[in-house]
């Protein structure tokens, strides 16, 4: 995922807490309702927290997932995969669909870490 997207959900879960509690706090007066809005708020900041951890973490354990899939590549047809290609950032692997033709050169953008860099070398296909 985007640091960026990350970074930003992160501080949007945070601020949600904060509001929650704040509602939560001012339900206790009687006003039942903010009490169930705030309490809506930090379920939902929970939420978006849990699912960056859970994407941050898949993003860590990425290398080995790439070196596994490239070893079953390797071994379960029995030839190497020539097409291949690699993001140049984080070395994750491309697809036909990652590529696109600009201007006479070949654009590069990572579904991984989201590089975008023009290929120097004409793939082999
Ligand atoms: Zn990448």
């Amino acid at each position: 995922m985007n640091k960026l997207l990350s970074g930003l959900i992160t501080v949007l879960a945070i601020f949600l807490i904060l509001l929650g509690g704040i509602f939560i706090i001012a339900g206790v007066d009687g006003a039942y309702e903010n009490i169930a809005i705030g309490a809506v708020m930090v379920v939902v900041a929970i939420g978006l927290l849990f699912y960056i951890y859970r994407v941050e973490k898949i993003e860590a354990a990425k290398p080995k997932l790439v070196n596994q899939t490239f070893n079953v590549q390797m071994s379960g047809s029995g030839k190497l995969d020539q097409k291949q290609l690699t993001c140049r950032s984080c070395g994750a692997p491309l697809e036909d669909k990652d590529l696109r033709v600009v201007q006479g050169g070949i654009m590069v953008k990572c579904p991984y870490c989201g590089t975008v860099y023009a290929l120097e070398e004409a793939p082999k296909w």
